[in-house]
């Protein structure tokens, strides 16, 4: 006999559909909007999430709900509202956004995990008052009551352990209504904060600047109304305590809040400082256990934390009465994430807060041109910090032209003359040096020794990229090829090369150069996890290691006041990335850089070395200006209708045979083709060309690129395709909406 009725269950697959599944007497009175079932598919049993019930379906015969799992929905409605949205917006699966809010664990063991905490019931006065008589009479019961009188609650091991007496006691002291006992979920307080704690430091007394920001957000959180801010504030001005004032104003109105770091950046460094000033932090790290992971999302959901901290997917932390976001770093591409669902943590965090009526900051030195663009419209709230805290001035960034350096004739080197001057100096100083290098990889452009000139793409303004096999240059966004010309276009110097950086060799190189320095290198290479990071800049930071030499990896969150030079090895590669972003990236990357010296009371020094020394990025960088670069970008932008003017995605395809990739890739365009001549200008196509990465372990890559000038049309085309088949056994098909990586 079944119920009638039909639960409406999206399931973790990559299909955007509702499934309709009748709903059995035994289950009528626990189906739940936003909790998980187990239903038949396919001939298999699979966990689904009810997102609605109906009393009708136009389904003939519909099968039957096996089992609902949770007691309490596990899902409020906002994040339902918002799987929904993005299942929408990033054509993935609702039931597949759904299951990314889960941690795998909380996945995986479908139960809390409960334990039996105890606590006294009656009040102190009525519990010494009858101690005395217990004492003779039941002695294991009264020192379970005395223990009992020092902490307020603790579980009934805990208590067995820390009395000596046994479960027979605690039931007779239960019985005579001295103790409740009660299940809790277990390990629930969030592990790495809640209990009780040290002392908490005060709120710092804020500059001017600090001031405006924190009353304008304060004034946004008792509006009670969803609103964004956006906060650039140059390293160092004290952004972090804007944010512990928000947050604090948050709490005292009652509501929870969320930050989002870069998860390079959440280290125990960070974190202290959020856990020196509040209780009842949740810590959503990468390197949690599994149960650890767990049980802090438990921690959260059954109310444990006030505040969530952790990486992208903490947006979906499971808090009630959400009042505030905190993004760090809002430009950091790492909020985007690149696989299913390749949702942007960042923009989306606007939708969680428009479902909760929250307030979100978005805080950087080098706000994304999407970000500082929408403030320019009125969308967002907008403050500045522009100076350091105490006045310390930013450091002075020189460059190095690299040119010079060639024309003297010299076998090629990483390191100029100057720089290798400024690190003896800096070094016999006792000072440390920074030296940033590249991510390998990705360095095959063509430029002139000689003029710095680079060959890019005229139609869509990135660089060409060079293939040595064919002997040609090749635009990865259009498809347009040419041939490598034997002189420079611009000086019409023969000495036009492709860049191979040779990463590997510098360390090799700095070490002959240093002998009696410690070097340490940092890349995804040499530090594998959380540990190695961690150990590296401790000893770092301890002053056991002289000349620190990293990718991107080393140019956040370093605080280290003894480091007095920063050296950036070639500043060209990223600039000559075959990506729209290129020049903001090189931009973000050197601000950051140069962040990381002149922190303590030593002066700090950036010395920049580049081929291209009038490039607007690198003359921008260096003057700790970042309006102007953000003005010359978006000029730049708007001519192409880059974003923020249109909004771009990449349908990315793979495959072992590339015949295959490429005939797919020619299908999927030609529909999208069809499709966008309805759009007239609007919408534009690019490719099918080879991605610039263009095979990653034995399977080719292909990319098609679709630009329009509003998200809605953006949308609209892409719809044309949401039907077609994303996997196959020969090509594999990926769309990527306001895709970040674009190799
Ligand atoms: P940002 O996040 O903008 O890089 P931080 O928040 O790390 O800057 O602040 C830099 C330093 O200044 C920190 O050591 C911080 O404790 C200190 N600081 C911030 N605000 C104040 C203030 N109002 N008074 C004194 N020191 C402050
Ligand atoms: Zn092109």
């Amino acid at each position: 006999m079944s119920y009638a009725g039909f639960a409406e269950i999206v399931l973790a697959l990559p299909l955007n559909k509702k499934f309709h599944y009748s709903i059995p007497q035994s289950c009528s009175n626990q189906i739940e909007v936003g909790k998980r079932v187990k239903v038949p598919f396919r001939g298999r049993t699979i966990i689904g999430y009810c997102v609605g019930l109906t009393d009708v379906s136009d389904i003939e015969k519909t099968k039957e709900i096996i089992q609902v799992i949770d007691a309490k929905p596990i899902f409020t409605p906002q994040l339902l509202a918002i799987s929904k949205w993005m299942a929408n917006f990033y054509f993935c699966g609702w039931g597949e956004a759904l299951e990314s809010f889960l941690p795998f664990a909380v996945r995986s063991s479908f139960h809390e995990k409960t334990v039996s905490v105890i606590r006294l019931s009656k009040d102190e006065a009525f519990i010494k008052d009858i101690l005395a008589t217990l004492k003779k009479r039941a002695p294991r019961q009264a020192s379970a009551l005395e223990v009992l009188l020092r902490e307020e609650e603790m579980t009934v091991r805990e208590l067995t352990r820390a009395s000596g007496c046994n479960l027979q006691s605690i039931y007779r002291l239960r019985d005579r209504e001295l103790v409740s006992l009660r299940q809790r979920p277990a390990d629930s307080d969030p592990v790495s904060g809640g209990g009780k704690r040290e002392k908490k430091t005060d709120q710092l007394n804020p500059t001017k600047e600090q001031e405006d920001a924190i009353l304008l957000i304060k004034k946004r959180l008792r509006e009670g109304k969803y609103r964004t801010v956006l906060l650039r504030g140059v390293t160092g001005s004290g952004k972090t305590e804007v944010y512990l004032q928000a947050i604090a104003e948050t709490i005292a109105l009652g509501r929870k809040v969320i930050v989002l770091v870069p998860e390079i950046s959440l280290t125990p460094q960070t974190i202290e400082r959020f856990k020196l000033r509040f209780d009842k932090i949740a810590v959503l790290h990468s390197s949690l256990t599994e149960k650890q992971r767990n049980n802090e999302w438990w921690g959260i959901k059954n109310g444990n934390a006030d505040i969530v901290i952790g990486a992208r997917s903490a947006l979906f932390a499971p808090l009630d009465n959400l009042g505030l976001i905190v993004i760090d770093e809002e430009h950091e591409n790492t909020f985007k994430q690149d696989s299913s669902p390749r949702y942007n943590a960042r923009d989306l965090s606007l939708v969680r807060a428009k479902y909760e009526n929250a307030v979100v900051v978005l805080g950087s030195a080098t706000p994304s041109l999407e970000s500082y663009h929408n403030a320019g419209l009125g969308r967002y709230d907008y403050v500045v910090l522009k100076s350091r805290i105490g006045d310390k001035p930013l450091p002075g960034v020189q460059l190095v032209d690299m040119r010079h350096e060639i024309q003297r004739g010299k076998k090629h080197s990483s390191i100029s003359k100057y720089l290798e001057l400024s690190m003896k100096r800096s070094l016999s100083q006792k000072g440390q040096v920074i030296l940033f290098l590249n991510r390998r990889g990705f360095s095959s452009f063509i430029s002139c020794r000689r003029c710095g000139f680079v060959l890019t793409c005229k139609k869509c303004d990135i660089s060409l990229t060079y293939h040595k096999s064919q002997n040609a240059v090749m635009c990865h966004y259009c498809y347009h090829k040419a041939s490598v010309p034997t002189e420079c276009p611009e000086c019409k110097c023969p000495k036009i090369n492709f860049f191979g950086s040779g990463t590997e060799r510098v360390e090799e190189e700095i070490k002959a150069r240093f002998p009696s320095y410690k070097l340490l290198r940092m890349d995804s290479d040499t530090m594998r996890g959380h540990e190695a990071h961690e150990k590296a800049f401790s000893a770092f930071k301890r002053g056991d290691i002289d000349i620190l030499l990293g990718t991107q990896m080393i140019a956040k969150g370093l605080d280290i006041p003894n480091v007095t030079l920063v050296g950036v090895l070639s500043a060209d590669t990223i600039i000559n990335l075959p990506d729209f972003r290129a020049s903001e990236r090189t931009f973000q990357l050197l601000c950051q850089v140069a962040g990381r010296t002149g922190r303590g009371s030593r002066e700090g020094k950036v010395i920049i070395q580049t081929y291209n020394p009038e490039h607007y990025s690198i003359i921008f960088a260096a003057s700790h200006d970042y309006v102007g670069f953000a003005k010359k970008e978006l000029e730049y932008r708007k001519q192409l209708y880059y974003p923020p003017y249109g909004r771009m995605a990449r349908i990315v395809l793979r495959g072992k045979r590339e015949e295959d990739v490429k005939a797919r890739s020619l299908d999927l365009a030609e529909k999208l083709k069809d499709t966008s001549r309805l759009y007239r200008k609007t919408v534009e196509i690019l490719g099918p060309s080879p991605a610039p990465v263009t095979k990653v372990k034995d399977n080719y890559r292909w990319h098609i690129v679709v630009k329009a000038n509003t998200i809605e049309y953006l949308q609209q085309v892409l719809q044309s395709i949401k039907e077609e088949p994303r996997g196959s056994n020969k090509v594999q098909t990926v769309i990527d909406v306001d895709a970040y990586m674009m190799l």
